[in-house]
């Protein structure tokens, strides 16, 4: 059985999806007991989510640029 602090060191791989079945079937137990890391995934999550849409509008704009001088 996972502990919150197995879950919180394996949150990227679980969003990755390079998580191995029985870690992940794990996760998904623990999270649906869980609230604490349900709520730590979930800010993760954003974080990612902010991070890339940061790089896409760089690489964006980058594009932009380029195309109409
Ligand atoms: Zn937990």
């Amino acid at each position: 059985m996972l502990k919150c602090r197995d879950v919180t060191e394996m949150t990227t791989d679980y969003l990755d999806g390079s998580l191995t079945l029985p870690h992940r079937m794990g996760m998904r137990w623990h999270l649906s007991i869980c609230s604490f890391c349900r709520r730590h995934i979930k800010q993760v999550r954003a974080t990612i989510s902010l991070l890339r849409a940061d790089t896409g509008s760089v690489v964006y704009t980058t594009t932009r640029t380029g195309a109409k001088p």
